[in-house]
């Protein structure tokens, strides 16, 4: 069964398309500035070039005909016609709610996606037009929807309900939702598959460490609680974002320091975090290396990036009943710097959880980092979200 994931953006179109029969992927593409007379259409097909052709892509329709187009092309195609696509998997950011697992998108979960909009009004509207374009350009073929949010639909209430007063609650629906699900579940199944433990078993902590950072608690397979809340910024701070902020530092801002809430809101996701402390740059590997030099701006960005991180994963882990079996490191940071795993690490063994520093020197595959005897396993394991929609889907496609 070959099958098309899209991450519809509102300026961009990521697509990969899936053989399911091996999980190999058959091509990926980057479609990027729609909207724009010079808009991008990156392609690489498994075998053959990447190509790299400036367009105007006025619409996501016309970025996913072109996709389309491109994929059964008589030269750089990878199957000879649409007809081979058996279903698309969307990635959707937001699901409220009522959404609790992914979904076939019938008429009825549409209309919850777009009631969510307005808990995600940069993310959903786009996913939904990835939807509409498939449905004008595929029809008949069946869309699943695969949420951010619905693998924390498990938490229990006293993991998502603030202690605001609780009309805030019932009436407001303000709770927290976590986001990165797609990938904490994935890496939990991976992980529960390397140490042998079955995944309705396996207690852990996953640390998604990218450009966003949640960390989640995962009980029997099951999410139980995370780092992200009802919006994405708290928990442990990340590239341009502070993560957890005393709520009296905002008033403050704004009613001492005259701030705006435009400015507030600029300054808390866009100019903090390692970017913030360190004064260099929001990417890891800058402030690494910045660190190594011996900057002291850079050093003091990553100590309170483990912190905080250290922190949160022993929180966590006081969630899973008294038994942790591992902690997963992914994305970006977590698959590749080393020495911020090691620094996360670092007091860890209070859990039992034991670096082998040696072992720790890997990058970007899925590898057992903790020390032989380590009574709890350390683990890195590259997230792969698009696969984990392709399954999904799969699944969904296969029962209707
Ligand atoms: P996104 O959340 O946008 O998907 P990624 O998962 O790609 O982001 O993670 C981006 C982060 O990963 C950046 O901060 C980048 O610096 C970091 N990263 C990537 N490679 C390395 C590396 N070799 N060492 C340290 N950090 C890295």
């Amino acid at each position: 069964m070959k099958i098309l994931v899209i991450n519809s953006g509102s300026s961009s179109i990521k697509f990969q398309l899936w053989n399911m029969d091996n999980h190999t992927v058959l091509c990926t593409g980057l479609i990027e500035r729609i909207g724009l007379d010079d808009g991008i259409f990156n392609y690489r097909p498994d075998e053959g070039e990447t190509t790299r052709d400036v367009l105007p892509i006025p619409n996501h329709t016309t970025g996913i005909k072109l996709l389309l187009d491109r994929i059964t092309d008589k030269n750089s195609g990878v199957i000879p016609s649409i007809e081979e696509i058996s279903a698309v998997g969307h990635r959707i950011v937001h699901g409220g709610d009522k959404i609790t697992k992914s979904e076939l998108m019938t008429p009825e979960i549409i209309q919850i996606v777009k009631e969510a909009s307005s808990l995600a009004p940069l993310h959903n509207p786009p996913n939904l037009a990835g939807i509409e374009a498939i449905e004008q350009l595929l029809p008949g073929i069946p869309n699943v929807g695969v949420f951010d949010t619905a693998f924390h639909s498990t938490m229990p209430p006293e993991a998502y309900i603030y202690p605001l007063d609780y009309k805030y609650y019932t009436e407001h629906g303000i709770r927290r939702f976590g986001f990165h699900g797609t990938s904490h579940n994935y890496v939990a199944l991976q992980g529960a598959k390397m140490l042998g433990i079955a995944p309705d078993k396996f207690n852990c902590v996953t640390c998604h460490m990218g450009n966003g950072v949640s960390l989640t608690a995962v009980k029997n397979g099951k999410s139980v609680d995370t780092t992200l809340g009802f919006g994405t910024m708290c928990g442990v701070m990340m590239g341009t974002r502070a993560g957890d902020l005393d709520p009296a530092i905002i008033l403050h801002l704004q009613d001492v320091l005259g701030m705006s809430t435009k400015e507030v809101n600029n300054l808390i996701y866009k100019e903090s975090g390692l970017k913030g402390i360190s004064g260099l740059s929001n990417d890891a590997r800058d402030v690494d290396e910045a660190a190594q030099k011996g900057n002291e701006r850079a050093i003091l960005a990553l100590k309170l990036f483990a912190h905080g991180a250290r922190k949160y994963i022993a929180a966590l882990a006081s969630d899973l009943g008294g038994r942790l079996d591992a902690i997963i490191f992914t994305a970006g940071i977590g698959e590749n710097s080393i020495n911020l795993r090691k620094m996360c690490c670092q007091g860890l063994e209070v859990l039992g959880a034991y670096l082998d520093t040696e072992k720790n020197t890997v990058r970007g595959k899925q590898a057992v980092i903790s020390t032989t005897d380590s009574p709890v396993k350390i683990l890195v394991v590259p997230t792969n979200e698009e696969l984990m929609i392709a399954m999904d889907t799969e699944r969904i496609v296969k029962a209707l």
